[in-house]
């Protein structure tokens, strides 16, 4: 047993595993053991790993529900924490939650209180944290992501607990403060509107049917890409000029990155276990037993072609791990 295993477990008890495989932590169902690894089932046991780590010295990365992720084949040198702690508080229209909550959770129960404004991310999987860290939501939905609620987050910064205001945060489309650097997520603290249930509850039908051409029931990460930021609408009308979204794409301000990959034709392209969704271009799914290589090969694939044929390069939402 290796030194550093033992310190681990003289600090934070035998919950810390040492080799553990990580595709069963993914919603894509791929990737290598982490060196070692510690479920935090509390901000307090959260705060406990980061000072430990950083004493130690170690390479390390939160997970949430795993659901916006790539995990390399050779898993992850390093100590991943998953964060599984489960506290939300709500006090009139301010809703604070940890870092771990279930993200369709905090909505149901934002939603049993009167509240709304969360609706739109009623099928977004994973947690909290992953979903402040991301800006999680919806597009083309009034207020539909997560950051236009944030009131405050807290997050451990090396050895020092910080408080950072919505403005600090700097939410952008699928875009924060906290994807540029290293830290990590204790609690988010938002504040909601006051609602009427049954209306939210016919939100929460239309948008889970608008999700209804997506593959939920396949493994995967979410969407791969970003949608294709329009800052020259001249030079894409004359890219797209016969096509009837044209219109549609210029008022949105983005091209969806899953209409050029199937305008591309690559719907269905396979490479070994991983497959461009047939449902949803902008997935890739995995089809049984894919390899993180094979996902990367795809991915690299559509980047080209995407780009040969329309002179568009395509950025990826999904986070690579052990990279
Ligand atoms: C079927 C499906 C549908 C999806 N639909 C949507 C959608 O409509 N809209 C949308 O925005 N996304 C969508 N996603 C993507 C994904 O669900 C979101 O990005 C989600 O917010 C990720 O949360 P997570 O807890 O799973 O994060 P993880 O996948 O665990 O982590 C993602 C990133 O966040 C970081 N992170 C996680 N927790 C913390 C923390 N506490 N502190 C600091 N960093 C942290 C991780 O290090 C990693 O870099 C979908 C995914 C799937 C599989």
């Amino acid at each position: 047993m290796s030194d550093i295993f033992t310190q681990l477990q003289e600090n934070l008890g035998s919950g810390v595993k040492t080799a553990e495989p990580l595709a069963g932590y993914t919603n894509f169902k791929i990737g290598g053991p982490a060196k070692y690894f510690f479920v935090a089932q509390s901000t307090k046991e959260l705060i406990k790993v980061i000072q430990v780590v950083d004493e130690l010295k170690l390479p390390f990365i939160v997970l949430g529900g795993g659901t916006n992720v790539l995990v390399a084949d050779a898993g992850f040198q390093g100590m991943v924490v998953i964060v599984k702690n489960n506290h939300l508080l709500i006090s009139g229209t301010k809703v604070m939650a940890e870092a771990g909550v279930n993200l369709g959770y905090l909505v149901q129960k934002t939603i049993d209180q009167g509240l709304t404004g969360f609706e739109p991310l009623v099928a977004v999987p994973g947690t909290v944290g992953g979903a402040v860290y991301g800006n999680a939501g919806l597009p083309q939905t009034p207020r539909g992501f997560i950051g236009e609620w944030v009131k405050k987050v807290d997050v451990c910064r090396g050895d020092k607990l910080v408080r950072l205001s919505k403005e600090e945060c700097n939410f952008g489309y699928r875009d924060s403060f906290f994807k540029h650097n290293n830290d990590i997520i204790l609690s988010a603290t938002f504040v909601l509107e006051k609602g009427n249930k049954e209306q939210s509850q016919e939100l929460i039908k239309k948008y889970a049917e608008a999700r209804k051409n997506q593959p939920y029931n396949m493994p995967s990460p979410g969407c791969i890409f970003t949608n294709f930021k329009i800052t020259e609408a001249e030079e894409v009308k004359a890219k797209f000029k016969n096509e009837k979204n044209l219109d549609e794409f210029i008022a949105r301000g983005q091209v969806p990155a899953s209409w050029l990959i199937d305008k591309a034709g690559l719907k269905s392209k396979t490479i070994g276990g991983a497959q461009v969704s047939e449902k949803h271009a902008n997935y890739i799914v995995n089809i049984g037993g894919a390899k993180a290589e094979d996902v990367v090969m795809l991915i690299s694939f559509i980047k080209q072609q995407v780009r040969d044929k329309f002179g568009i390069q395509l950025q990826e939402e999904v986070r690579y791990i052990g990279f």
